[in-house]
């Protein structure tokens, strides 16, 4: 029996690749807001944050309290030089201001497309504070702010927090505005109750603990708090829920080894960490068996949603192990090898970690030769029927895992004689470990250097820049058989089915 795989799209998998910091260099009106400055009763009080000067090097000191009692969160930001406002890394999803309160004296503005805190006298300050509680939404694919375990625990997605000072010169509208000390380091101290666990990859502690965060590097980490103690796996850490189910856990920590195992053996790179895991049990009350996952530097959380995870069977088995497949082989091509910080090259990213969990499935034998024809077929279809206009473009979003799978395959196809789709991915993430970071001219290099036929390289060309043109259907099935897979049209529709 094939179980029907091939949902990566629907399940907002992984894709926290990680906006880079964009320079900020607008001016910025300020749109004041709200400044509501209630008593807090809490550890660190909001409306009298102590002054705590950071030390040089450090540009900004982050302390981040877990109040677990009231399931919130307080941070303070301490900037070296007093400032009028900080500006935060992260752009999307810009909905910090609906629901953060801004401590005394501070309110909501934008620096460019930024959201900042600013000082509402306009004057100069080291110290900015919100408070917020626990959220869980998921906004587009960006990973949740927080995230719940079924016992109390929570996950806290620093990136979100992360902020620099905002330097503005005098002038109308409050001058104009950057972001200073953009590659400076970064100090985070988390706090919670004395007897709670603060967990983040390669470091551990309770009640207290201090990262350094890499100077440069925004993509942020997920900072676990609670009581759970970790265990220490073959070649990585897992934080698991108490509520989520046992076969889950066993197959987690069967399944991502090998897989580790099989990503190096097809890159020719081997993972430098061992990773931290931390698996979840999302609405375990709820029906359905949904599935969100994301990678960090570092770093894989997973989250079962639904009660129907209680039940294992062949088919969910073979979807738990494509998110691991999927979200580990993230490890390799947005940690190992870092994406540019162009969005348009996610498409890339994620088209690989599709491709390549198909591949793995295929390795493991839970998708048979021609069930996996089945399955680009299917994503085929769905590029066919979602793209409208270029493949590298934001506006494509919604097709970068079926485009990018069908992408992939014809790719892999074409240069079966020189390592095929992996092969190339060995040569983009050796370059981008040479030079910083890949995008999607690397891979157009690669398959011009490797692909024999220059129609490979043109046809790849249009429909990352123009599409899929005036007849999709027509376009991918000649793709699809100049890469040994014979479709036919179903008659009245765009689709394809597979030829027996
Ligand atoms: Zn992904």
């Amino acid at each position: 029996m094939t179980p029907r795989i091939g949902l990566v799209a629907a399940l907002a998998l992984g894709c926290a690749g990680g906006e880079r910091a964009a320079p900020v260099s607008v001016s910025a009106p300020v749109s004041v807001s709200v400044s509501v400055s209630a008593p807090v009763s809490a550890p660190v009080s909001v409306s009298a944050p102590a002054p705590v000067p950071a030390p040089a090097p450090v540009s900004v000191l982050i302390e981040v309290t877990e109040l677990p009692a009231d399931d919130a969160w307080l941070v303070t930001w301490h900037v070296a030089a007093p400032t009028i406002g900080i500006v935060f890394d992260r752009r999307l999803p810009s909905n910090r201001h609906e629901t953060w309160r801004p401590g005394d004296g501070l309110a909501w503005g934008m620096a460019g497309d930024h959201e900042a805190l600013r000082a509402i006298d306009g004057r100069p300050r080291h110290d900015f504070a919100v408070r917020f509680a626990t959220d869980d939404r998921s906004a587009g694919r960006a990973p949740a702010l927080n995230v719940r375990f079924t016992d109390g625990s929570r996950l806290l997605f620093t990136a979100q927090v992360g902020a620099a000072a905002l330097a503005c010169d005098a002038g109308e509208d409050g001058g104009r505005c950057e972001r200073r000390d953009r590659d400076r380091s970064r100090r985070w101290r988390f706090h919670t109750a004395p007897a709670r666990g603060l967990r983040i990859p390669d470091a551990a502690g309770r009640g207290e603990l201090t990262w350094d965060e890499p100077a440069g590097d925004v993509r942020g980490t997920y900072l676990y708090a609670g009581p759970i103690e970790a265990i220490e796996g073959d070649r990585l850490t897992i934080v698991v829920d108490p509520g989520l189910p046992a076969w889950l856990v066993s197959e987690t920590a069967r399944r991502l080894p090998a897989l580790f195992a099989f990503h190096a053996a097809h890159t020719g790179v081997a993972l430098e960490v061992e990773p931290l895991l931390l698996a979840s049990r999302a609405e375990p009350a709820a029906r359905g068996d949904a599935l969100r996952g994301k990678t960090l530097p570092g770093l894989i959380q997973l989250e079962a949603v639904g009660r129907a995870w209680d039940h294992p069977s062949a088919s969910r088995r073979a979807r738990w192990f494509e998110v691991l497949a999927h979200e580990s082989f993230h490890l390799w091509n947005s940690q190992l090898a870092r994406r540019s910080g162009d969005k348009r090259d996610e498409w890339l990213s994620e088209g690989a970690a599709v491709y390549v969990a198909g591949l793995a499935l295929r390795d493991a034998g839970l998708l048979g030769a021609r069930a996996h024809e089945a399955r680009v077929v299917a994503a085929a279809n769905d590029c066919i029927a979602t793209l409208d206009g270029p493949l590298y473009s934001e506006a494509a979003d919604a097709s970068y895992y079926a485009c990018g799978e069908l992408v992939h395959f014809v790719i892999d196809r074409q240069l079966a004689a020189t390592g095929g789709v992996l092969g190339a991915w060995a040569a983009i993430i050796a370059g981008a470990r040479a030079r910083g970071s890949y995008a999607t001219a690397d891979l157009l290099a690669v398959v011009d250097e490797r692909g024999g036929d220059p129609a490979l390289g043109r046809d790849l060309r249009r429909i990352l820049d123009d599409g899929l043109g005036p007849d999709p259907a027509g376009l991918v099935q000649r793709l699809l058989r100049d890469a040994g897979l014979a479709t036919r049209r179903i008659a009245g529709t765009r689709r394809l089915a597979r030829r027996r």
